[in-house]
């Protein structure tokens, strides 16, 4: 059977937020942040995930990407080294390229502090 091809061309984006309960994660309302940043329609589907680096959140991502729709995952979350470390195993069982990650840290930003940076991630090269 073919193998499928990434490249469908979708841009996907995550936030995740430390369960929450962080206190890096409280200037912000989250769920107005995932609001606003899908009404600018910026990206094919925004999610929200409470614990992305732990197993579930591992199938999480392995599951999302299973479909290689995905072309460019964008994850709003921790420090994006740590990201790039926490979120290989699943890329990689996922067959999903990690230079098609781009990570952002989210934390300590108020609700518009946190739209603005992500819609900052989508920006054409200058
Ligand atoms: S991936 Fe980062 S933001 Fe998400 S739960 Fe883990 S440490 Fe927190």
């Amino acid at each position: 059977m073919e193998e499928k091809e990434f490249g469908v061309g979708k841009k996907g984006f995550v936030l995740c937020v430390c369960q929450g309960t962080c206190p890096s994660f409280k200037k912000m309302d989250i769920f107005n942040v995932l609001s606003d940043v899908r009404r600018e329609k910026i990206f094919d589907y925004v999610c929200l995930h409470p614990q992305l680096c732990v197993g579930d959140g591992e199938e999480f991502l392995k599951v999302l990407l299973a479909g290689k729709e995905t072309d460019k995952l964008y994850i709003a979350a921790c420090d994006p080294r740590m990201q790039e470390k926490m979120f290989r195993d699943a890329f990689d069982a996922a067959g999903f390229d990690r230079s098609r990650l781009v990570s952002l840290d989210i934390r300590n930003k108020t609700t518009e502090e946190a739209v603005e940076a992500i819609k900052g991630m989508v920006a054409p090269a200058a």
